[in-house]
């Protein structure tokens, strides 16, 4: 018995050196990530940084990479899907290797903080909203959306609601929507941006990017709300051109 797991165990290993080239042991560090990813064709870039926000997997500009360091131990085809992300030449490319980083399982360094609660005071507006999101379904979507908890935070401040990606490690996707939002710029702003944030959930579970791209536009303006928003998963503002990030998170922004 304890042979036959010994072996399998080992049969593991083996295999998972055989994806990185044999006597390659994965990546410790930032250096040595970007050596492999070098290896890997990786040219564009020359400087690479580690990070923990684990809404964010993989974004670069100008000559940096910023990888979350829950790719350290990714498999070969994840960090080629890396390499491919930054380097592809069409958007199909590109958009396929988003999909291969974001399914794979980050696993925090630290215990992932706890996602806040709706206050018991809020509860209602929580359930007000949940309402509004089947009608907003069946209206709008043929109601082909999943059912998602919809929370209303009180943390959130400059942000007036975001759309979370369910993660590989088993947290459900989920709606979360301002409370200040909600007092300070009435119900008929708040719906609006709750149909904002179907949107993404829709890009989401029709194996779109997230992001306020073409197909974001579009699918908004069908559905009767502001086809812009400030750009947060995309190219931001102020920052490098070309720059991107790839996140799991989409936020609407005041
Ligand atoms: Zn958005």
């Amino acid at each position: 018995m304890l042979r036959t797991l010994t072996r399998l165990l080992h049969g593991r290993r083996d295999a998972a050196q055989l994806e990185f080239g044999l006597a390659d042991a994965a990546p410790k560090n930032a250096d040595e990530l970007l050596a492999l990813l070098r290896r890997l064709g990786l040219t564009r870039l020359r400087r690479c940084r580690l990070t923990r926000n684990r809404n964010v997997m993989v974004s670069f500009g100008g000559d940096e990479l910023r990888v979350h360091e829950g790719y350290l131990g990714a498999p070969e085809h994840v960090l080629r899907a890396i390499v491919t992300f930054v380097e592809g030449s069409t958007r199909a490319e590109r958009r396929a290797a988003q999909r291969v980083i974001v399914a794979h399982p980050i696993r925090a360094a630290r215990a992932p903080a706890r996602r806040d609660r709706t206050h018991p005071d809020d509860v209602a507006i929580a359930e007000k909203l949940a309402a509004w999101h089947q009608r907003f379904n069946l209206r709008h979507f043929h109601g082909r959306l999943r059912h998602v908890p919809i929370r209303v935070s009180r943390r959130m401040k400059s942000r007036l609601g975001h759309y979370t990606a369910a993660t590989a490690g088993g947290e459900p996707a989920e709606i979360a929507i301002s409370r200040a939002h909600v007092r300070r710029h009435g119900w008929e702003e708040a719906l609006h941006t709750l149909l904002h944030e179907m949107v993404h959930q829709w890009q989401d579970e029709t194996s779109h990017t997230i992001d306020h791209g073409a197909t974001f536009r579009a699918k908004a303006r069908e559905v009767g709300i502001a086809p812009y928003a400030r750009r947060v998963l995309a190219t931001r503002p102020g920052r490098a051109e070309g720059s991107q990030t790839l996140g799991r998170r989409a936020a609407r922004d005041g």
